[in-house]
C-alpha cells in the first residue's frame, strides 16, 4: 500500500492527513486501521515512533463521526483513551485534534497537576473523546464528574508502562465502568505476561498486530557503549558534547532525579543549553522544557525514565544513557526516542563496573552485541574486560543461559583497522548471535573508533 486510499478513510480524515504531510500509512497503521474500522478489538505490539497513535485515533474518529448525533450529553464521553503519563496524554490529545480538525467532534485531555475545575467545565460541556491518565480520571470518577457507560471505544495506550507504573487496579476499575458494548484497543511496546493477562480480561476475540518482534531494538538506531568509571561519567559527557557537533538534539537519561539535576547543572556551567524533566518538576516546567527541546532552543534534555516516557520529539539525533537502566525493556524504550519517522539516530551508553551486568542483560534481550567505542580518554579497560554475567535485571527470563566471558574491549590498540567492528553484519550494524553462537567473539577489540477543544 503506497497511500491512504486503500484504507477507506473518510474525506475529512484524508484531508487532515494531507495537512500533516503524511503520504502513506506506516505498517502498524496499514495493519490496524481496517480491523478497527470494522469495530474489532485489537491488541497491538508497537513502540512509540511507529505511528501507533494515528493507528487507533483515525478509526476512532471515523467511527465516532459516523454515529454522531451532535454534541454528547454532559459528562458522558463516547471514547476514552488511557495513557500512562501526562506527556503521552498531551501528545495523544494533540493528535486527536490534528487528525480530527475537519470533523465536528470534541475532545479534552485530563491529567494530574492541572486544576480540576477547568477539566470539570470541559466535561460538562459535552465531550466526545477523553484522553486521560488513570489517576486523575479516577479522581473525576470518584467525584462523579463523568460517567463511562456511553463509551463506545476504549483505548489503553502503552499498557506495559501503565502496569509498570502501578496503575493496574485503576485500569481494571475504569474498564469495569466502561459500557459492555464497547470496542477495546490495547497497545503495548512489549508483551510481558502481565499485559497478556490484562488483555485477556479486557479484549474480546482481538486481532493481534505486531510491527516489531518483542523488545526488538529500533533497527535504525546505531548503538555504542563506552566503558567508563562512574566518577568520570560527567567528564566523558562534557568531552562528547564539546567534540561531537553532530550531537545537536540529545536526550540524556539518568537513573535518578537528583542525578538528572546534577548533570543538567554541570552542562549549563559549560554553556550547553540544557533542560531537565523528572517527577519532581511541575507540569508547567516539564512542558516548557519539552517545548524548548522540541523547538530546538535546548540542545540537551536530561530526563528520568518516567518523565520521558512517550516523548515524541522529531529529530533527536542522540540518546545518551548516562546511566544504564537495570531493565532491558527500559533501554529499548529509551533508544526508541531517536531514529524516528525514518531518520537515523545514535544511542550512546555509558557503562560503569556496576552496570556491566545490566549491559549483559540488555544484549541478551535485544539479541545484539552493542559496539564498543573505546577511542576516548576515559575508557576503562578494566570495566571492558570484566567477566560479568547477568546484572540482576528485572527481566528474569533473560537470566539463564548467559554468555561467558568479558569483552576484550580495547585500550590495547587493537581493532580491525576498518573502523567497523569485525562482527558487523551490514552497514556497521551489530552482529546478531545465531543459534548456539553466544556473545562477543573473544579477541574483539571494539570499534575505534487542559485543553478542551473543538476538534472541528
Ligand atoms: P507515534 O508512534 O504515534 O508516536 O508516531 C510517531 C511519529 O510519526 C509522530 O511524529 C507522527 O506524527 C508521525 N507519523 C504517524 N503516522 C505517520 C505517517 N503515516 N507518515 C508520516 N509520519 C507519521
Amino acid at each position: 500500500m503506497t497511500d491512504f486510499s486503500g484504507l477507506d478513510l473518510i474525506e475529512p480524515l484524508r484531508r487532515a492527513l494531507s495537512a500533516e504531510g503524511y503520504s502513506a500509512p506506516t505498517p502498524i497503521q496499514a495493519q490496524s486501521i481496517p480491523h478497527l474500522l470494522g469495530a474489532r478489538d485489537l491488541l497491538g505490539v508497537a513502540q512509540t515512533g511507529t505511528g501507533k497513535t494515528a493507528a487507533f485515533v483515525l478509526p476512532m474518529l471515523q467511527n465516532l463521526a459516523k454515529t454522531s448525533k451532535g454534541r454528547p450529553s454532559s459528562g458522558r464521553p463516547r471514547a476514552l483513551v488511557l495513557a500512562p503519563t501526562r506527556e503521552l496524554a498531551v501528545q495523544i490529545g494533540d493528535s486527536v485534534r490534528a487528525y480530527g480538525k475537519f470533523l465536528r467532534l470534541t475532545s479534552t485531555t485530563i491529567f494530574g497537576g492541572n486544576p480540576m475545575g477547568k477539566q470539570i467545565r470541559a466535561l460538562n460541556g459535552g465531550i466526545d473523546i477523553v484522553v486521560a491518565t488513570p489517576g486523575r480520571l479516577m479522581d473525576h470518577l470518584n467525584q462523579k464528574n463523568l460517567r463511562l457507560e456511553d463509551v463506545e471505544v476504549f483505548v489503553l495506550d502503552e499498557a506495559d508502562r501503565m502496569l509498570d507504573m502501578g496503575f493496574v487496579n485503576d485500569v481494571r476499575k475504569i474498564a469495569n465502568l466502561v459500557g459492555g458494548n464497547r470496542q477495546t484497543v490495547m497497545f503495548s511496546a512489549t508483551m510481558p505476561a502481565s499485559v497478556g493477562k490484562l488483555a485477556a480480561g479486557l479484549l474480546t476475540d482481538p486481532v493481534r498486530v505486531e510491527v516489531a518482534p518483542q523488545a526488538s531494538t529500533a533497527e535504525r538506531v546505531k548503538q555504542k557503549v563506552m566503558f567508563v568509571a562512574k566518577p568520570k561519567k560527567r567528564d566523558l559527557l562534557k568531552s562528547l558534547l564539546e567534540d561531537d557537533g553532530s550531537i545537536s538534539r540529545a536526550l540524556v537519561f539518568t537513573r535518578t532525579k537528583h542525578g538528572a539535576d546534577r548533570v543538567a547543572k554541570q552542562l549549563e556551567q559549560i554553556n550547553v543549553r540544557t533542560g531537565v524533566i523528572h517527577g519532581n518538576k511541575s507540569q508547567n516546567a516539564r512542558q516548557q522544557a519539552l517545548n524548548a527541546f522540541k523547538t530546538g532552543r535546548l540542545r540537551i534534555l536530561v530526563a528520568t525514565d518516567i518523565a520521558a516516557r512517550g516523548i515524541d520529539v522529531d529529530g533527536v539525533t542522540h540518546v545518551i544513557n548516562f546511566d544504564l537502566p537495570n531493565d532491558p525493556e527500559t533501554y529499548v524504550h529509551r533508544i526508541g526516542r531517536t531514529a524516528r519517522a525514518g531518520t537515523d539516530g545514535q544511542a550512546i551508553s555509558f557503562c560503569d563496573m556496576e552496570e556491566r551486568g545490566y549491559l549483559f542483560d540488555i544484549e541478551k534481550t535485544i539479541r545484539n552485541v552493542v559496539e564498543v567505542h573505546d577511542d576516548h580518554p576515559f575508557h576503562s579497560a578494566e570495566i571492558a574486560n570484566a567477566n560479568v554475567k547477568s546484572g540482576g535485571s528485572k527481566n528474569k527470563n533473560h537470566r539463564n543461559g548467559g554468555r561467558n566471558g568479558g569483552r576484550n574491549g580495547g585500550g590495547n590498540g587493537g581493532g580491525n583497522g576498518s573502523g567497523k567492528p569485525h562482527f558487523a553484519s551490514k552497514g556497521g550494524k551489530s552482529f546478531k548471535p545465531r543459534n548456539g553462537q553466544k556473545g562477543r567473539p573473544q579477541g574483539h577489540t571494539g570499534n575505534r573508533g487542559n485543553n478542551s477543544s473543538r476538534a472541528a
